[in-house]
């Protein structure tokens, strides 16, 4: 799975894209390269959410999360 996020790289301004390979999920910037991931296991603890007895996984919890760890990794 491979999504183009409406966000931008906080290092170059590129386009970021989020991948899941059945292990790892990560955000991706297509021009600079900068990354970060998680094992999809540790996703799935912070992500996962019980909505009415429905488990529930809230990507974009993830993806915030991501997002700030890049956002971080290039101070
Ligand atoms: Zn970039």
């Amino acid at each position: 799975m491979r999504i183009r996020l409406n966000l931008e790289c906080p290092r170059c301004g590129g386009a970021l894209f989020m991948e899941e390979d059945g292990e790892s999920v990560s955000i991706t910037c297509n021009r600079c390269g900068l990354r970060a991931s998680w094992k999809l296991r540790d996703a799935a603890r912070r992500a996962l959410k019980n909505i009415d007895g429905s488990l529930i996984f809230d990507w974009n919890s993830v993806i915030d999360e991501l997002y700030l760890e890049l956002a971080i990794s290039i101070r």
